[in-house]
């Protein structure tokens, strides 16, 4: 597996070089909306430590990044009116990962309706800033 490589874009978030819509953070985890959604309130939960995918993060950053999944999307229930939730991690290309910074998708879910195809609409940051702040207040 190639090595970890600190120009991904998600380690530019981590460093503040480019912007995000945050969730929330701890002094483990970040959590912030998926730019381009695939069902309103689309987030992504990542490790502050330099991990590539699931086949080199260290189990307690997983194990930590997996409890804040899981908080993520009980709020998201209730804040998108959701039927219920799919967690998504992808790993290597192989495996359908893009971004190679290690990342689990927490997609909020309405009966009956399917998702967009990955990265295939750009959300409007006005939306995407509204939907932060609900959930990190629900998360507060
Ligand atoms: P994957 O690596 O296949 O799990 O997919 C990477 C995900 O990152 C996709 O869902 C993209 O929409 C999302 N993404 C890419 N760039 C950004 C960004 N700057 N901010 C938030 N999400 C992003």
């Amino acid at each position: 597996m190639p090595a970890y490589d600190q120009s991904n874009i998600f380690a530019k978030i981590l460093r503040g070089e480019i912007p995000c819509h945050k969730v929330y953070e701890d002094d483990k985890a970040l959590a912030f909306l998926d730019i381009m959604p695939r069902a309103p309130g689309h987030t992504l939960v990542i490790p502050k430590s330099p991990a590539r995918n699931i086949l080199d993060v260290a189990p307690d950053d997983l194990a930590h990044v997996m409890k804040l999944a899981q908080r993520i999307a009980k709020v998201s229930v209730d804040v998108f009116g959701a039927d219920g939730v799919t967690l998504q991690q992808f790993s290597e290309s192989a495996g359908g990962q893009v971004v190679f910074h290690l990342h689990v998708h927490v997609i909020p879910r309405k009966e009956g309706i399917a998702l967009k195809p990955p990265a295939s609409v750009k959300e409007a940051p006005d939306v995407l800033k509204e939907q932060a702040a609900k959930l990190a207040a629900a998360l507060a």
